[in-house]
């Protein structure tokens, strides 16, 4: 018998063990800026082309490498960042693992050229399959200039599971985001295929945040700021108006590493309760600093999770510091404010936050021992007694125990009224129909009446017209008059030039104008004039509060977020005959008792069952 067990050949090794660090693009990116930040460059270059597929190049003026170090680098845990198992928790740089040059070498081809400041000539590397195909001495500014190309050329499986380019490029600009706003005191740019598309100058964490997400957030920052003995937070969270439908601008950096944390978000969340809508989510861009030894963030390989010696302490501090900044201010209406209407029709944001409010705000016994300075010790040295506090905070806003349902159902209603598919209802002649409380709209039938939720019924409508809509059969564009120009984030902009084909047959023509802006020329045909703008940015939003699910291809996201964008909303009062215009067009409809998101539209309230109740 033969053996069948074999060691393999160090680049398959390599090959798998990439997977794990390098998934897309953007984690090269990821690598190579934090490599670049670690050898303590003050200007950082990044360079990209087809979503990162063809070339990721990151230049930096750190510290460069020795001969020696540039061979060494690309070696499997190979590091100059910890030599003891005790480093690991005096951590302080963004790598220690040494994976990654490694990881990116097994999967792509690699140029680089380094210098020490020190040394009279650089060193010029090529590697690909993991082994040194070419050096030699060059000559070279001091600091690392690096280039991947070709990712996954190897490894073609790899490659076909990336997404659209449209989603790579996303991603990289996520990464470079990350980084950027951890180091605002880095000067950084960024260019993707042959165009400029980011140059952060060095600056305040304030001026790095407006730099990358645009003029409108500047007068709209509130400051955290709390330093105890244990631990410090500080950064900027979002004025409750700007809240957005989609989950885009919330970053949490622990000792200045971007993490993901469910957790921790949920702190910050909380401390908005009733000031933004439940399905929104504010800005936010907060730093927690603590010692590294409370910390392990060698759980996972991207780094990007983290577990806290105490997270429930950390949760009730994030908590508290976000819920104290937002007393600090008052929240009051900002006029250019045009996002969601049920975000503005909220208390907080209609009525002036009053002093009383304030003053109950600040008055928790946590505020102030966040404020007070030194007050914080004890919960290292005396957990039983001090501790108390903040687990009677944390219980009574932890997770699950303040979530309370968009809105309740009560009695045995639940059960009795059908909405189920396939009913028959007869409309007597001469309908009537009333609005009630400008949500639903109540149909009388001849065996008992039909309540009908006004916006998901118009949902329902327009979703089956709009599956109708293809390029032969297009829908009526208006032309604007004065066409609007919009300026979008990069991000932004990405999206809409990877939508704006599909868009153009339901009647929006946007052009591109400029850099990440975008000229809309003509809109729906019942779009209202001078709503364009809103319009359009709404329907981004909308689409992107759908890209996470990835159930749903392209043209369907994009069919739900107009149904819902052109939408009657709750609360519009209608007239008889827009009342009566909708029922009937509903009736149309192949599944009118369900809304596109599966709610429903319309219940049924029979005869029988309004006897059952009077019993
Ligand atoms: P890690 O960052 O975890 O140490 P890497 O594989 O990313 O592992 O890098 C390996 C080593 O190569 C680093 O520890 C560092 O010494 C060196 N290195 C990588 N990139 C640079 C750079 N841009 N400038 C200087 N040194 C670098
Ligand atoms: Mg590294």
């Amino acid at each position: 018998m033969t053996d069948t067990i074999h060691l393999l050949p160090d680049h398959i090794a390599n090959q798998i063990a990439a997977g794990e660090v390098i998934q897309r693009p953007a984690s090269a990116v990821k690598e190579l800026l934090e490599n670049a930040v670690d050898a303590g460059a003050t200007e950082i270059k990044l360079i990209f082309s087809d979503a990162g597929k063809a070339l990721v190049q990151v230049i930096d003026n750190g510290k460069g490498m020795s001969e020696g170090d540039a061979r060494m680098a690309f070696e499997r845990h190979a590091t100059s960042k910890i030599s003891n198992i005790e480093d690991l928790f005096r951590i302080r740089t963004m790598g220690f693992r040494g994976e990654a040059l490694a990881s990116i070498a097994a999967v792509a081809r690699v140029e680089m050229k380094t210098r020490k400041a020190d040394e009279e000539t650089g060193i010029y590397i090529e590697i690909e399959n993991s082994l040194i195909r070419k050096k030699e001495a060059v000559a070279s500014p001091p600091g690392t200039n690096i280039a991947m190309k070709n990712l996954f050329f190897s490894v073609p499986a790899r490659r076909n599971f990336l997404k659209s380019p449209a989603t790579e490029t996303r991603h990289i600009i996520e990464e470079l985001f990350r980084v950027a706003l951890a180091f605002p005191g880095i000067f950084f740019s960024a260019n993707n295929n042959g165009q400029e598309i980011f140059h952060l100058e060095k600056g305040t964490l304030k001026q790095r945040i407006v730099q990358l997400m645009g003029d409108q957030v500047n007068a709209r920052l509130v400051t955290v700021q709390e330093n105890t003995n244990y631990l410090n937070i500080y950064g900027f969270v979002g004025k409750p108006d700007t809240a957005k439908r989609t989950r885009g601008d919330q970053y949490f950096f622990v000792n200045n590493r971007y993490i993901r944390s469910p957790y921790l978000n949920h702190a910050v969340m909380n401390a908005y309760q009733q000031m933004i809508p439940a399905d929104c989510y504010p800005l936010y861009v907060l730093f927690i600093e603590l010692d590294p030894a409370q910390i392990d963030i060698n759980v996972h390989p991207t780094k990007q999770e983290i577990k806290f010696e105490d997270e429930k302490i950390l949760y009730a501090f994030v908590n508290a510091a976000v819920k104290h900044a937002l007393a600090q201010f008052s929240i009051t209406p900002t006029l250019d404010f045009d996002l969601d209407p049920n975000i503005q029709g909220l208390d907080a944001i209609s009525k002036p936050f009053t002093d009383e409010k304030r003053a109950a705000a600040a008055s928790g016994s946590l505020y102030k021992t966040f404020t007070q300075k030194n007050q914080a010790h004890f919960i290292e040295t005396d957990k039983k007694s001090d501790l108390r506090h903040w687990r009677d905070f944390y219980e009574s806003y932890g997770p699950g125990k303040t979530e309370k349902p968009e809105f309740e159902i009560t009695g045995t209603v639940e059960t009795a009224p059908s909405f189920a598919e396939g009913f028959i209802v007869n409309l007597p002649e001469n309908q009537s129909f009333h609005q009630l409380l400008r949500i639903y709209i109540l149909v009388t039938t001849e065996s008992g009446f039909l309540l009908v939720h006004q916006q998901r019924a118009h949902e329902r409508i327009l979703y089956e017209r709009y599956q109708t809509v293809n390029k032969s059969r297009p829908m009526t564009v208006q032309s604007s008059l004065f066409p609007v120009t919009i300026n979008l984030s990069v991000q932004d902009a990405v999206l809409l030039e990877d939508i704006s084909d599909d868009l153009r047959e339901f009647g929006f023509l946007i052009e591109p104008f400029g850099k990440n802006a975008f000229i809309i020329q003509g809109t729906p045909a019942d779009t209202i004039s001078g709503n364009e703008k809103a319009v359009v940015e709404n329907l981004l939003e909308q689409f992107k509060h759908y890209s996470s699910d990835l159930k749903f291809p392209k043209r369907e996201k994009l069919i739900r977020s107009l149904a819902w964008q052109q939408a009657v909303k709750s609360g519009t009062q209608l007239s008889e005959k827009e009342m009566q215009a909708l029922i009937s067009d509903l009736f149309q409809c192949s599944q009118p008792n369900i809304a596109p998101n599966g709610r429903p539209a319309l219940i049924n309230i029979s005869e029988e069952w309004l006897e059952k109740l009077f019993r």
